[in-house]
Parts: structure tokens; sequence; C-alpha cells
């Protein structure tokens, strides 16, 4: 992968799990992905929360826990250095809730599946960081409304949030690289950013140990491990 060309040139980044593997967050779609034989397409719905709020949160607790215990690795940094070094556009979207770009460096975020560690009132819809851990108890309740805050992320089934979307629909229109790593490009709408910046002409890299639906569509594709395929590479 030959960055050079990109020097001041508009830049967006899009990354999945994947690029969170190596330091300990497992994928949804990996073999550790299961928690207490639950799929997380069974927990992490509207329909889940309604039916029982303490399991869901139970289980984002656990996964709190974890990504709590979880250190930013070389494609994180890799990443946080591309925005502060190549001098141009730049912009981050992550389907990640972990957090881990924010902490090694990454500020151009768009977090378009929301952030683990943001609660919300399922009743009056006030909003805010909260990295209480654990909850003395579950389902934690609305300070304002008494109603129940459910974790602050984007669950299946539920649309994302405009505000974000718009802003990685327009970089990708008009960036001229784009980075996929780490994301099985089968979830919608997030799945249509690389064709589009495609069709609008950018060069697009994916970074992934496994083909995916994007493959065909992409300039490059660099097989291997996020941290150890861009922990690599000097800028
Ligand atoms: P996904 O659909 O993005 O798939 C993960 C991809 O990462 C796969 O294509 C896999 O081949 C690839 N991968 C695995 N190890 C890798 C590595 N070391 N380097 C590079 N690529 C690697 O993700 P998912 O797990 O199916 O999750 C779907 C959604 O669930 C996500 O988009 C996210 O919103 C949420 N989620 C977030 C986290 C997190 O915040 N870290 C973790 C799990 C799920
Ligand atoms: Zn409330």
């Amino acid at each position: 992968m030959d960055l050079a060309k990109f020097q001041r040139k508009n830049i967006v980044v899009l990354t999945g799990a994947g690029v969170s593997a190596e330091s300990g967050v497992p994928t949804f779609r990996g073999e550790d992905g299961l928690w207490r034989n639950y799929r997380a397409e069974d927990l992490a719905t509207p329909s889940a929360f309604a039916r029982d709020p303490q399991l869901v949160w139970e289980w984002y607790q656990w996964r709190r826990e974890l990504i709590a215990a979880c250190k930013a690795n070389p494609a994180h940094d890799f990443i946080a250095r591309l925005e502060r070094d190549h001098g141009g556009d730049f912009l981050l979207v992550t389907q990640n809730v972990d957090g881990l770009h924010r902490l090694a460096g990454s500020r151009k975020i768009v977090e378009v599946h929301g952030n683990i560690w943001d609660v919300r009132c399922a009743s009056c819809g006030a909003g805010r960081e909260d990295r209480t851990l654990p909850f003395p108890e579950l389902p934690p309740k609305c300070d304002a409304c008494g109603g129940l805050l459910r974790p602050g992320v984007v669950w299946f089934g539920e649309s994302l949030p405009e505000e974000a979307m718009g802003m990685a629909f327009a970089a990708a229109e008009s960036c001229d690289l784009m980075l996929v790593v780490g994301t099985s490009a089968v979830v919608y709408p997030v799945a249509y950013l690389p064709q589009l910046a495609k069709r609008a002409g950018a060069y697009v890299i994916e970074v992934n140990p496994d083909e995916t639906p994007l493959t065909p569509l992409a300039d490059e594709s660099l097989r291997g491990k996020a941290g150890e395929v861009l922990g690599e590479i000097k800028l």
C-alpha cells in the first residue's frame, strides 16, 4: 500500500469490529462472540430490551467490563497517526461502539452505531455518557423521569443517527481514498459507503483476513490482521 500519493488528499477510513479484534474485543460473528449461548442478534434488539431489559443490560455490562480491560492496538494507532499527519481532509467512520479509536487519539470520528459508554432514557430520551461499572441495579433508571435507561447504541432493526450518516455519506462521495478495515461489509446502510466512494472515483483499500463482499470492488485487498498489516506501514 503506497499512501504517499494521498498526502494532503481527502481520506475516509471505515472500520468495523475487526479493527478491535486484536485488542481482545470479540466480533459478533467470530467464534468467541457468544455470551451464555445467546447470539448478539437475540440481545441487541428493541424487542429483547422490551422483553427482558435486565438480561440485555447484563450482556452490555459484561461487554463494558471486557472493553474496559482492552487497549488500543497498532491499527487504531495507525489510523490516529494518519489523521494527524497526512495533511488533508479526514473522517473516520466507525461501526464500533468500544471507544478505542478515541483512546488511540483519533478526533474526527463519526460513530454510526453509537457508543457503549453512553446511556439514553427509553422513556424521555435524555442521553449522556455514563461510565458507571457495575451499575448498582440493572436496569439502571433515569434521574429525570424514572424510566429505564438503555445503552446508547444502535440495535438491529433501528435506524442509524441521521446526522452521523449524512456526514459519512458526504465524506464517502468526496474522498480520494477510502480505507476499509475489519468490517464484513454486509451490514447496510454502512456497506453502501465503499460502493459510493468507488462510484465517485475514490481508490478503495480493504484490510481483512477474509474475503468480503467488498473484495471484488476494492482496488487493493490486504489480507491479514489489521494491527499487523497497518502496524507495519510507515507514514
Ligand atoms: P463485522 O460485521 O464488521 O465483522 C467483523 C469483520 O472483521 C469480519 O469481516 C472479519 O473477517 C474481520 N476481522 C476479524 N479479525 C480481524 C482482524 N484482526 N483484523 C481485521 N479484520 C478482522 O462485525 P460484527 O462483529 O459482525 O458486528 C456487527 C456490528 O456490531 C458492528 O458493526 C458494531 O456495531 C457491533 N460490534 C461492535 C464491536 C466493537 O465495538 N468492537 C464488537 C462487536 C460488534
Ligand atoms: Zn427519562
